[in-house]
């Protein structure tokens, strides 16, 4: 018999020591790990796909029991396209394969992963301050507060306020809590929401500013896990911090040269328009210490430099905790998001001085870019044990990879949440 009529019966899948076709059946290798468990849930997908197949049939039997989890993660994950603004006969049906339904958890992974992918890839005129705050207000589970430009002035998110000023759609801040029984720590949430960035008055080139919708994946991601606290409830509080706002050029832009007078005290020289992302964070940073958070957690996709030195699979983790940082470092290894511990070099923390402030927002030497951007953050948070991730690579990507869409994956979700729920 052909492929292509076991494709009309549904393909079967089973495992095996080696890897093909035989007897109307596909065999894929036993996986050795649980990220390579997963892996091989998206080749399944991989192989439906190439061979045309919208249904399978596997027995999950044949899997080791502590793999079938991530191995459906991985079939789940990866059955992804965006296709909002497809045509209905345009549109690609999702995958069906028997054996895995009635899978509880792996679907609510899914469907939170696609809820982020889903904000990151919609394009900007959808996905703006305002829509993004509406979007956020009908999480249930948490309780979602969005400050508008007066509370914003009166909270000193000078930062946001400033990158804000050039668009028509005013900046906000979307902030939930979640406060469950018993809670010893609070740990607080900042993501970056420049819902477009076009680098304002330091316009970006077509080339650069062609993907710029994606400049909230930060903030999909700290919404991503409002959601997801209904589901996977965890013990400490959580405060989700997303100061949103659009970075465009007009006539009421901030301008390079402008000093902003930070709520910290702390006076920025804006060197450079477009490093708006740290100008967000920074107020975020603020108000999240104030909040008396014990541990903050930001993410943001904020430099190039970062994908110039990990590439685009790979996030750069600081933080200033070992041990946080080490328990960040196993979330990654077993949901498979992958980060890196990138140093705080306090050596180039001279190169942050301003003439005109006491900072500036850019213009450093030409290297170490994640790191300087890393440095700037830490002007603006004392107390707390601070986790910085740079996720500019990962938050989006070209080529699909295993279970990760191309254009926006969702890079952060599951393992900020593995990194919450901890020990299990
Ligand atoms: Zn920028």
């Amino acid at each position: 018999m052909k492929i292509e009529e076991y494709r009309k019966k549904g393909l079967s899948f089973s495992f095996s020591k080696e890897e093909g076709f035989r007897d109307g059946i596909y065999y894929l290798q036993f996986p050795k790990t649980e990220e390579g468990s997963r892996r091989k849930g998206a080749e399944l997908t991989e192989i439906m796909g190439k061979l045309k197949a919208k249904e399978g049939n596997i027995s999950l039997l044949e899997i080791d029991k502590n793999f079938r989890r991530s191995f459906i993660e991985g079939i789940l994950l990866s059955d992804y396209k965006f296709q909002r603004y497809k045509g209905e006969r345009e549109k690609e049906a999702a995958i069906y394969v028997k054996g895995i339904d009635g899978v509880g958890e792996e679907s609510k992974i899914r469907d939170l992963v696609f809820f982020v992918r889903d904000l990151v890839n919609d394009a900007p005129e959808k996905i703006n301050p305002k829509s993004f705050s509406e979007i956020a207000g009908k999480i249930q589970g948490v309780e979602v507060f969005v400050g508008d430009k007066k509370w914003l002035k009166e909270n000193g998110f000078n930062g946001t306020l400033a990158v804000g000023k050039g668009s028509s759609i005013p900046p906000r801040v979307v902030i939930y809590r979640y406060s469950p029984e018993g809670a010893r720590r609070k740990i607080a949430l900042v993501g970056k929401g420049v819902t477009f960035d076009s680098g304002g008055l330091d316009l970006k080139s077509p080339e650069y500013m062609k993907d710029m919708h994606m400049d909230m994946a930060g903030a999909a991601v700290v919404l991503g896990i409002a959601k997801a606290l209904k589901d996977f409830p965890v013990k400490d509080e959580i405060i989700g911090i997303m100061p949103l706002a659009e970075n465009l050029p007009s006539s009421s832009s901030y301008k390079p040269y402008d000093v902003l007078q930070m709520d910290n005290g702390k006076t920025v020289e804006i060197n450079n328009t477009d490093a708006e992302g740290r100008l967000l964070l920074a107020d975020g940073l603020i108000y999240a210490e104030k909040q008396g958070a014990d541990i903050v957690i930001d993410l943001a996709t904020l430099t190039g430099a970062a994908i110039v030195a990990l590439g685009e699979l790979v996030a750069a983790l600081y933080s200033t905790d070992e041990e946080e940082g080490k328990k960040m470092e196993k979330a990654s290894e077993k949901t498979g998001e992958k980060v890196w511990r990138m140093p705080l070099v306090e050596d180039y923390r001279d190169e942050l001085k301003s003439q005109r402030a006491d900072i500036k927002n850019s213009g450093y030497k030409r290297s170490g870019g994640s790191i300087m951007a890393a440095l700037f953050l830490s002007e603006f948070i004392e107390r707390p044990k601070w986790l910085h991730l740079d996720i500019a690579g990962p938050a989006m990507i070209e080529k699909p990879f295993y279970y990760m869409s191309s254009e926006g994956t969702g890079f952060g979700t599951r393992l900020l949440l593995e990194y919450l729920r901890g020990e299990k």
